[in-house]
């Protein structure tokens, strides 16, 4: 196994922090007029797991004492990260809450396994619309995104879970 290079210094004000936000990979399945990340299906940066790993125990065992510890997973689009569930179940144990950014277009290619982790109360997941309809919101984003991302969030016959929807607001 190569070794990593990543080099994590020393917090230097280490009780303030709450809140760690790591951006998986910049491969998307979609394309947004105003993306600034650059990102694409063909996009090939990504964070190894070793790194995040060592990431997420390193910063819990220097945050032991905040009360809740923050963790934002962003991309990209996040579910295309090939060990993302592996990343969502390390988290949880060590404690994290998290914040899942994601355009939603995955959840229908789901198992039901895979979907029961959104039922845990320290999941909550971050969509973003661009407008009420299709027609709206794919003046920004692909075609038939919107259908796809309104009956993933319905996510029929799946647990409860948390969900924070962020609609953007356009003149058109
Ligand atoms: S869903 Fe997000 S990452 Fe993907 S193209 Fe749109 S803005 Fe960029």
């Amino acid at each position: 196994m190569s070794q990593s290079t990543l080099k994590i210094k020393p917090l230097p004000v280490e009780k303030f922090f709450t809140s760690l936000t790591i951006n998986l990979t910049n491969k998307c399945n979609t394309y947004c007029k105003y993306c600034f990340r650059d990102s694409k299906k063909s996009a090939k940066d990504e964070i190894e797991l070793k790194d995040i790993k060592r990431i997420l125990f390193f910063f819990q065992k220097k945050q032991a004492n905040v009360i809740e510890l923050y963790l934002q997973l962003t991309g990209g689009e996040i579910f295309l990260y090939p060990n993302i569930f592996e990343i969502i179940k390390l988290a949880l144990s060590l404690g994290y809450t998290l914040r899942l950014q994601t355009n939603g277009l995955l959840f229908n290619k789901m198992n039901h396994r895979q979907l029961e982790i959104f039922s845990s109360k320290k999941i909550i997941i971050k969509i973003s619309l661009d407008g009420w309809n299709s027609k709206i919101h794919e003046l920004y984003r692909a075609k038939g995104s919107f259908d796809k991302v309104v009956s993933g969030i319905k996510m029929e016959g799946t647990p409860n879970f948390r969900h924070s929807l962020r609609i953007n607001i356009n003149n058109v």
